[in-house]
């Protein structure tokens, strides 16, 4: 094997990605008046081994700590400082007060490795003219809810009342593709109460936090943003244009009346156009409505879109159907690339969500709510783990052959095997 293929292969290995989150941590200002003997990088490379680890619990992980195969990872493997592990209690003081937004740093490095070394190449999507570019999912999904504890991140419902309320949402997005079993998360971004304000955060205000984000990250990344209905607005449309990227939205009757209507007297005038594909080997047929340049709305200032409905039929006879709105150009050529694209969106609710909340990541497990922003930053660590593990199954020879060792793989299975993996390499 040549050298430049045993470099990629290295900078695939935990160790290196493990390494890179670590040098990340170094640079996250210790907030504490008086220093103590444990070093603040340590707090913060225990939590991150946590979360890793996907151990269940503060206290679980405070137990194992002093388990021969979790001490010997913790000092080699994590780079905690002499391998001294803070108490639980001590993680969660030190890790409150921290500004979330330090977390994000790791995402952008981690990234930059896929695609410094080529990995990024099997997620381009190509579409008509557009060769270069890649699919990002987009969506908010829920943290958090309780009706009595809280912190100073916590979003209130029924301010005031008997059944006052307190919740934090997430916003994630992800690198995807059609043909991808892995997704490649970019920093997510915290549905949560904003400094100097009393009002509630929402999903339509996050998003233009976490697009302003990923444009500062990777200002050359050629994106094609795909999103829920939620968002099919002329604002959220015009930001999408401003920074160069394009869009794939979902479009529901309910939300959409001018647009459908708009549709509906353009198939009158014969302007929509069909299309249609048989596929054989399947026996499944999908057909095409499409137009281009409708207007979106009635508003005074309205875009303007290219509509694609779509209509799956399986081979035995069941029909889904699908409309989005676009500004790629529609043509017999690119609907079915766009169809691809556009359900490509589901990426994020089952490759991303579901995993973090069901198979061993426990997104919506409370390790500890904090005062100030305990909550916010384990969910950031927990999609930084997820963003390792993501890496590595992607493109690390060794983790791929753990993880495909039995004949039906599971990722429970490697997780409980992970620390020994470790120590045994
Ligand atoms: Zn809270």
């Amino acid at each position: 094997m040549g050298t430049l293929a045993q470099e990629k292969i290295r900078q695939f290995s935990a160790t290196y990605l493990i390494k890179t989150v670590s040098e990340c941590f170094k640079k996250i200002p210790d907030h504490r008046p008086n220093k103590c003997i444990i070093p603040f990088t340590n707090f913060l490379k225990s939590a991150f081994a946590m979360m890793h680890l996907k151990c269940d619990s503060l206290l679980a992980f405070d137990k194992e700590r002093f388990e021969k195969v979790n001490s010997y990872n913790l000092k080699k493997l994590y780079l905690v400082k002499d391998g001294t592990v803070p108490s639980d209690t001590r993680m969660r003081e030190v890790l409150d007060p921290v500004d979330p937004i330090e977390f994000k740093t790791p995402f952008k490095k981690l990234f930059n490795i896929v695609q410094r070394n080529g990995a990024l190449k099997g997620f381009e999507f190509k579409c008509g003219k557009l060769k270069d570019h890649y699919l990002l999912p987009v969506d908010g999904t829920g943290l958090f809810y309780s009706g009595s504890c809280r912190c100073d991140d916590c979003c209130i419902i029924n301010k005031g009342k008997k059944n006052e309320a307190y919740y934090h949402n997430i916003m994630g997005g992800c690198i995807v593709h059609p043909t991808q079993k892995t997704v490649l998360p970019l920093a997510p971004e915290a549905i949560c109460k904003q400094d100097g304000t009393t009002k509630n955060d929402c999903e339509k205000v996050a998003i233009r936090r976490f697009l302003a984000q990923v444009k500062h990250d990777h200002p050359q990344l050629k994106l094609i943003i795909l999103l829920d209905g939620l968002y099919a607005d002329n604002p959220t449309i015009a930001l999408i244009r401003e920074y160069g990227w394009h869009f794939i939205i979902v479009a529901k009757d309910g939300n959409h009346v001018s647009l459908i209507e708009a549709m509906n007297e353009l198939y009158d005038q014969g302007v929509v156009k069909h299309h249609t594909i048989v596929d054989k080997q399947k026996n499944t047929t999908h057909r095409f409505r499409y137009a281009n340049n409708v207007t979106l709305n009635l508003q005074d200032v309205a875009e303007q879109v290219n509509v694609l409905d779509y209509i799956e039929t399986d081979k035995y006879g069941n029909s889904h159907v699908w409309c989005w709105i676009t500004d790629i150009e529609l043509t017999e050529n690119t609907v079915e690339s766009v169809m691809r694209g556009g359900r490509c969106r589901w990426h994020i609710e089952n490759q991303t969500f579901n995993t973090l909340k069901n198979k061993g990541y426990q997104l919506e497990h409370s390790y500890d709510h904090g005062e100030y922003h305990l909550a916010t930053n384990f969910a950031y660590l927990t999609f930084l783990a997820f963003l390792v593990d993501q890496i590595q199954e992607l493109a690390c020879p060794r983790f791929q052959q753990a993880l495909n060792k039995p004949a039906k793989p599971t990722r429970k299975r490697l997780w409980k095997k992970f620390p020994a993996y470790f120590l045994l390499c």
